[in-house]
């Protein structure tokens, strides 16, 4: 198949990770954060660590929309799932997060509340029209990639009139968290990152040009096929090997410089920008997240809805947080594997297809 067989072709990402070898300079350590839990999933699935020089180091970044979710927001969403007024629709991920006291929305579903997973936020507004009598609030999450749809919900649903209809949103911006990581460097000394792919078909590359230039960081967009992480690996060595810190988009098949403007207009027209948001791991991070905007707050859940003030209650044992900061490996949690499980996650880095913790226990990784 164009596009992915070719980028999948294993003489190919020997010769590559060969030229790797060749550019590591030993003696000296290379630290490359994959943003995106994709990219993770594929450098386990492809088997590309065991590919590469023991110097190159890849470090899991919060690229998963599920794992950065703190439970207070998911405790809100369970308020609204247990609401007898409300239909709630959501991705399916999300459904078996745990949340505090180890609840799910799965289980406020199994105990009667009215919990449906949408593969398309589109299926919502079906939902609306055919429920007029009920409340249907979308939960919506996700970086920069599920933004647009959303989006797309909230002008259609005003232009249709809908008064049954809300979102609850939670979409968070991955430069944000790129900022606070790399605030905050100290203890990972990161030399570099492999950019997310789909992420950067929306926002472009040159919403990276900051990174170079305030933090000496060299940033490579990549796809996701084995091919496209080896490139990328291979273009930060080079990169690094010289001195220069610059942003290169390896996957020009599908990310240009100024992204899609379509979409990133729409973003604008329907959510503006929160204030401080606060992340699961990172903590609560300014401009980092966004909101419906005040002329549609009739379609907003936190408008429409009034909640608890109630205490979240985090897993103590869960090593999550470290995790998404890329301190600590999922096999160093102690909870890792037993008993936590992708059958019984006890933290949200187990339970996304993009968690890291799920690559881990999926591809039988310790290190
Ligand atoms: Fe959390 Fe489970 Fe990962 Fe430990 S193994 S950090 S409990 S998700």
């Amino acid at each position: 198949m164009k596009y992915i067989d070719e980028f999948r072709d294993g003489d190919k990402a020997r010769h590559i990770a060969r030229l790797i070898h060749q550019q590591v300079r030993g003696g000296r350590s290379y630290r490359l954060m994959e943003f995106c839990g994709g990219h993770t999933h594929a450098i386990f699935r492809d088997g590309l660590v065991d590919l590469l020089p023991q110097e190159i180091e890849l470090i899991h970044g919060p690229g998963c929309p599920v794992c950065v979710l703190p439970m207070a927001r998911l405790d809100m969403a369970i308020e609204l799932a247990q609401n007898p007024q409300v239909i709630l629709c959501t991705y399916g991920d999300m459904l078996r997060v745990p949340a505090s006291g180890g609840t799910s929305l799965l289980k406020v579903r199994a105990e009667g509340g009215d919990v449906r997973m949408v593969y398309s936020p589109l299926d919502v507004l079906a939902l609306a029209r055919d429920n007029p009598e009920r409340q249907v609030v979308f939960f919506a999450i996700g970086f920069e990639t599920t933004t647009p749809p959303t989006a797309l919900v909230l002008r259609q649903a005003d232009q249709l009139g809908f008064t049954n209809l809300s979102i609850f949103c939670n979409h968070v911006l991955t430069p944000a968290a790129m900022h606070a990581i790399l605030s905050d460097d100290g203890p990972r000394h990161l030399d570099g990152f492999i950019g997310p792919a789909h992420v950067s078909t929306v926002i472009g590359s040159q919403a990276y040009q900051v990174f170079p230039e305030q933090y000496k960081k060299p940033v490579v967009i990549a796809g996701f096929e084995p091919l496209d992480v080896l490139q990328a690996i291979l273009l930060l060595v080079r990169q690094l090997n010289a001195g220069r810190a610059e942003v290169e988009n390896e996957f020009t098949r599908a990310v240009t410089p100024q992204g899609n403007l379509k979409a990133r207009q729409l973003m604008d027209e329907v959510f503006t920008l929160r204030d401080r948001f606060e992340w699961r791991g990172l903590g609560s991070l300014p401009r980092s997240a966004l909101r419906v905007r005040p002329e549609l707050a009739h379609l907003d859940a936190e408008e429409r809805f009034t909640f608890s003030a109630g205490q979240s209650r985090e897993n103590k044992a869960c090593e999550c947080p470290a995790v998404l900061r890329g301190l600590k490996r999922p096999s160093e949690c102690p909870l890792f594997g037993n008993p936590c499980s992708p059958e019984n996650p006890l933290g949200s880095c187990m339970v996304s297809s993009e968690g890291a913790c799920a690559a881990y226990y999926s591809y039988g990784r310790n290190r």
